[in-house]
């Protein structure tokens, strides 16, 4: 039902030949309302959902740390935040990070803080492709896709109450179950329905922001000509549908807006320049 509604907006605001508009909150809300009213246990607040973001992160960092290169560090949240202004949850604390892993991969924390490893980096070759990227993992926090996975999770494991306490409070052993919870679920990842609407929401947001719309499918085609065993690929193999999958969904849903805003900006040159510093 979301998708759908995502759909109409979108169908509308491209009729209308206005910008493109990113699907209206309040009415992904009302459908999720009417789908919660059994869930005995209440939405995170947007400080809660920052703070377990944030424990989340430094989890994650304890496995690979970041790229010690604070240019490069500063280049990626120039070109993140230039993106997630686009968005409707523009006043975030949004921050972006280049983890020092040979993986390709990149992550969304929930409450706006985003990975990308090297390894992924080094593949791409434009600007363009690096909003695409980071578009997808944005359109994840928008859509709080693993807030929502960490706390149907968690729901099992804690008790509603023990649940409340651990959203609410920093630290104790409630809370240490839930973090846990949550860095695991970066190595099982998102339900695919999950994945591709990141992908088509990811497409938009870099086509708002003035990058060339076709960004996000050249690395799907990248990851695609790469050799399935290649260990650098195994995780996000797993996490991901095959690039090949989403690479058809995209074409399937959105090829008129990749092909309508495919003339934008790629900044080869600087993101290359970027890279090689
Ligand atoms: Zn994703």
């Amino acid at each position: 039902m979301r998708l759908v509604l995502f759909m109409v907006a979108l169908a509308a605001a491209s009729a209308a030949h206005a910008q493109f508009r990113i699907p209206s909150f309040d009415l992904n809300k009302a459908v999720e309302s009417v789908k919660n009213v059994n869930k005995a246990v209440r939405e995170p607040s947007e400080a809660e959902e920052i703070s377990i973001g944030r424990d989340v992160a430094s989890r994650l960092l304890g496995a690979a740390p970041l790229v010690d290169d604070p240019a490069l560090q500063r280049y990626i949240n120039q070109v993140g935040r230039w993106l997630a202004l686009q968005t409707e949850r523009s006043d975030l604390p949004w921050q972006f990070g280049v983890l020092d892993s040979p993986n390709l991969n990149a992550f969304a924390m929930p409450g706006g803080t985003i990975f990308i490893t090297r390894g992924l980096l080094e593949r791409m070759r434009s600007e363009a492709e690096l909003g695409g990227v980071l578009g997808h993992e944005i359109a994840h926090v928008l859509r709080k896709h693993h807030l929502k996975a960490i706390q149907k999770g968690a729901q099992t494991a804690l008790a509603g109450d023990a649940l409340s306490a651990a959203l609410r409070e920093r630290g104790g052993a409630q809370r240490d179950k839930l973090i846990a919870f949550g860095a695991e679920m970066y190595s099982r990842g998102l339900d695919k329905s999950d994945e591709l609407e990141a992908d088509r929401l990811g497409v938009v947001i870099a086509a708002r922001a003035g990058y060339d719309a076709y960004g996000l499918p050249a690395v799907l085609q990248t990851l695609q000509a790469m050799n399935p065993q290649d260990s650098g690929l195994a995780l996000m193999f797993k996490t991901h549908p095959a690039p090949g999958e989403r690479l058809d969904a995209l074409g399937e849903r959105m090829q008129p807006v990749l092909d309508a805003y495919s003339g934008q900006a790629q900044l080869a040159d600087r993101f290359v320049r970027q890279l090689r510093r």
